[in-house]
């Protein structure tokens, strides 16, 4: 038995697990049309968390193969994991903001050993130390296949536009973009009940993780920092009446959560500033220094190089500020406060 939750006005949501994850469940959003339903987001893929959303499906009143379309919030595999199955069992087309739908091109063309050249190259700019390189190095070395997230992704067949409603037979639902999370994060706003379908964007208890775009072909010097803060501001202008989040649950005063968010984010920005006020560090030594959920020692492998990839996120804005510069000629790059 499946917790579905009728929000009413034709809205449902699904709580579909995420395996060996402690936030749990990605909550899918099956939104009623004239045309039959459409899916915000479709869950992680595992066979488990399939036959949660097909039982919660036909708790709703309807099932995976009269889904119409599928709106994927980012690309991130506990939201876009399933969407391959389900437009296959229904013929639904999928879409996503074209941002992300780069980063789905990106990741099922991916070479394992490129990508590792390229996590590798940037680990040493960060001033990782060598013991944290030596098991990538030997891992290359031997031509071990690397896990990449979301191996093969769907492609997804239309753009969600930002700004536009979504072509929905009986529904007023309007894509705003909400870079930061991902490149091409989207929220849907459902604009006959003033409620917000937010994705990771904006969830009641936790900050989504914002750390950088990580791409071996981009060229420009993105901030996601700067976009997700300019994000929640738009979102807090938007002021909907109720938010559905993608994770944990739902709630009502937006803006409220959108300021703690703004403040949370200053703080941490005046407090890294804080500590490079002092001595100049390096992304990588900022971020033992930094306050984390548990300390640095205890932090495993893996989530040491998305607290770093966190870290230059705030280094990134701090300097795009002015409010921190780069020690010229330090090499890796150590930042100072201005
Ligand atoms: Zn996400
Ligand atoms: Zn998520």
């Amino acid at each position: 038995m499946v917790r579905v939750t009728d929000h009413g006005g034709g809205v449902w949501s699904i709580p579909v697990p995420i395996p060996d994850n402690p936030l749990g469940h990605t909550l899918v959003h099956l939104l009623d049309t004239d045309r039959g339903p459409v899916l915000i987001d479709t869950g992680w893929d595992d066979p488990d968390s399939y036959a949660a959303l097909e039982a919660g499906l036909v708790e709703a009143g309807t099932s995976v193969a009269e889904v119409h379309g599928v709106l994927i919030t980012h690309h991130h595999p506990d939201h876009h994991g399933l969407s391959a199955q389900v437009r296959e069992v229904s013929g639904a087309w999928i879409a996503m903001h074209e941002a992300d739908a780069d980063v789905v091109r990106r990741t099922r063309s991916a070479e394992p050993a490129r990508w590792m050249s390229f996590m590798t190259a940037k680990l040493i700019a960060a001033g990782a130390p060598e013991e944290h390189l030596a098991p990538l190095r030997a891992a290359r070395a031997a031509g071990r296949p690397t896990t990449l997230p979301g191996l093969r992704p769907a492609l997804p067949d239309r753009d969600i536009e930002p700004g536009e409603l979504v072509d929905l037979s009986g529904r007023r639902l309007r894509a705003i973009w909400t870079p930061g999370h991902t490149p091409g994060h989207v929220c849907l706003f459902l604009e006959e009940s003033r409620r917000l379908f937010s994705g990771d964007h904006l969830l009641p208890g936790i900050s989504p993780h914002i750390g950088l775009y990580e791409d071996p072909d981009d060229e420009v010097e993105t901030d996601p920092l700067g976009d997700y803060l300019a994000s929640l501001e738009r979102i807090g202008r938007l002021n909907p009446d109720e938010v559905l989040p993608a994770h944990q649950y739902a709630f009502k005063d937006a803006a409220g959560r959108v300021r703690e968010l703004l403040d949370h984010h200053e703080e941490r920005l005046a407090g890294l500033a804080a500590l490079i006020s002092d001595a100049p560090r390096t992304p990588w030594q900022l971020a033992e220094v930094m306050e984390w959920n548990r300390p640095w020692e205890q932090i495993p492998f893996g989530s040491r190089n998305i607290a770093v990839s966190e870290a230059e996120a705030h280094l990134r804005r701090l300097v795009k500020a002015g409010r921190a510069e780069a020690v010229p000629g330090s090499d890796p790059v150590t930042y100072q406060a201005v």
